[in-house]
């Protein structure tokens, strides 16, 4: 028999959470996912480490990362907040440890054992799941859904919840079906955009500092010379920009200052000291070191492999002795320890988006329940309702929050 209580397409975080508290409550649950296996987008998580959540347990403090509209997660958050997040996995044998910037994370285990966590969750509640059913189009009757149809056939159900997720990394399965399906059902959509996207940039050389890690440094996004905003934490050069958690949760911004002209990011690679403590220790380096050259010289300022590139871009010739290092040379390294200027070309698209902003506008939502405000049997859960968050697992409990919210709902209905 075709016909469900509740039919979740969109086999991702969301989804599964939704199938899987909806069939807990009692309800027939149908899950249909596009791809040969649920969560392939959760496999690529966190650099394959799966950052869950953040451990910020506060709802209000959790939806503020949120940005204005974040006050309508709160009812999710209060119904499946972070402590609650934590407790699944963990009761479900997948020990969580807390890291930097509160990102919680599996001690062992990784994104691998999260999906088969989520894997067994839904067996463990009875969910029934069809792999490989995309599902191509929604049956409609007045202002309600009625059949999801699928190459596999026609399914019916009372309720329907979408959690198809956005069109960041299409190669996981989303390509924005869910968008075109609430659209067509009468919902606004906030226009879809990538977000926490890496950052395209005009310097060349980017790609010799690939390997390294840059921690503790602070980024300043600026448009003719005024500072719109900044970040502290860590950042990664890429082969044609530069990455990381800080330019990835400016990105936006970045991309906002581009269609007005010119951006410049400011890189401190030593924030914990002023310019002029580091020149006095740049006048002790030389000082030390007066009859060396200046290729010598930066050993302990900098890891060896940075050096080279350093003394390029410095402009001071590699064998001048130190003792005589003008004091403009040294003001013009100084830039290059305490304001490096990285000029913006681009920022990425939907291929490398890490979450994709806009979509199902908030107001066709009735966000106590997740519940469309135009198809009376509809839900919807996840990156595809227009809330995006920072990078450091919000995304994620945005989606085991609005999951659990959306299948208990629908299931009490
Ligand atoms: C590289 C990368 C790293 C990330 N790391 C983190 C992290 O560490 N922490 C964090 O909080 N967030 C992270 N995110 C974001 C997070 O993965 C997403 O926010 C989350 O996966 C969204 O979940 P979702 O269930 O809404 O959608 P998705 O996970 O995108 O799942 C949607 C599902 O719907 C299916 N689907 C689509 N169309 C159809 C259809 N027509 N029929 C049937 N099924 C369909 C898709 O195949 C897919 O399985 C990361 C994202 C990326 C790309």
């Amino acid at each position: 028999m075709n016909h469900y209580d509740i039919i979740v397409i969109g086999g991702g975080p969301a989804g599964i959470f939704a199938a899987g508290f909806a069939a807990r409550q009692g309800a027939r649950v149908l899950l249909l996912e596009k791809n040969k296996r649920c969560g392939a987008k959760v496999l690529i998580t966190g650099k394959g480490r799966c950052n869950i959540t953040n451990d910020e347990t506060d709802p209000r403090i959790f939806s503020q990362a949120f940005g204005r509209q974040g006050k309508a997660l709160l009812t999710a958050l209060h119904a499946f907040g972070v402590r609650d997040t934590i407790d699944f996995f963990e009761q479900r044998g997948l020990p969580l440890q807390i890291e930097r910037g509160g990102r919680v994370f599996p001690v062992a285990g990784g994104a691998a054992g999260v999906q088969k966590v989520l894997d067994r969750f839904l067996q463990e509640c009875g969910v029934t799941l069809l792999n490989n059913c995309p599902v191509r189009r929604l049956e409609l009757e007045g202002e309600r859904v009625v059949a999801a149809m699928t190459p596999a056939g026609r399914f019916s159900a009372d309720r329907f919840i979408i959690a198809t997720g956005g069109l960041s990394y299409p190669e996981t399965g989303c390509t924005g079906d869910g968008y075109r399906w609430a659209e067509e059902c009468g919902h606004r959509l906030t226009p879809p955009e990538p977000a926490l996207v890496p950052v395209f940039l005009a310097e060349e050389w980017t790609g010799e500092l690939m390997k390294f890690n840059l921690k503790n440094v602070r980024i300043a996004l600026q448009q003719s010379e005024r500072t719109v905003t900044e970040r502290f934490g860590e950042a990664f050069f890429t082969a044609g920009g530069i990455g990381g958690p800080i330019v990835l949760d400016m990105s936006s911004e970045i991309r906002d200052v581009l269609k007005q002209g010119e951006a410049v990011l400011l890189l401190d690679l030593k924030p914990a000291v002023s310019e002029e403590l580091f020149d006095k220790r740049l006048q002790r380096e030389f000082a030390e070191n007066s009859n060396r050259d200046f290729s010598n010289s930066l050993g302990t300022l900098l890891p060896k492999d940075m050096i080279p590139l350093f003394i390029r871009l410095s402009a001071i010739p590699p064998a001048r002795k130190c003792h005589s290092i003008t004091r403009g040379e040294r003001a013009q390294l100084l830039k290059l320890f305490k304001g490096l200027k990285l000029h913006v070309r681009g920022v990425d698209g939907f291929a490398k988006a890490i979450v994709t902003s806009g979509g199902v506008t908030l107001a066709d939502i009735d966000m106590r329940t997740m519940r469309s405000k135009k198809i009376t049997n509809l839900y919807f859960a996840g990156e595809m309702i227009d809330l995006d968050g920072p990078t450091g697992g919000y995304n994620l409990q945005l989606c085991w929050s609005t999951g659990y919210l959306a299948g208990i709902s629908a299931a009490a209905d």
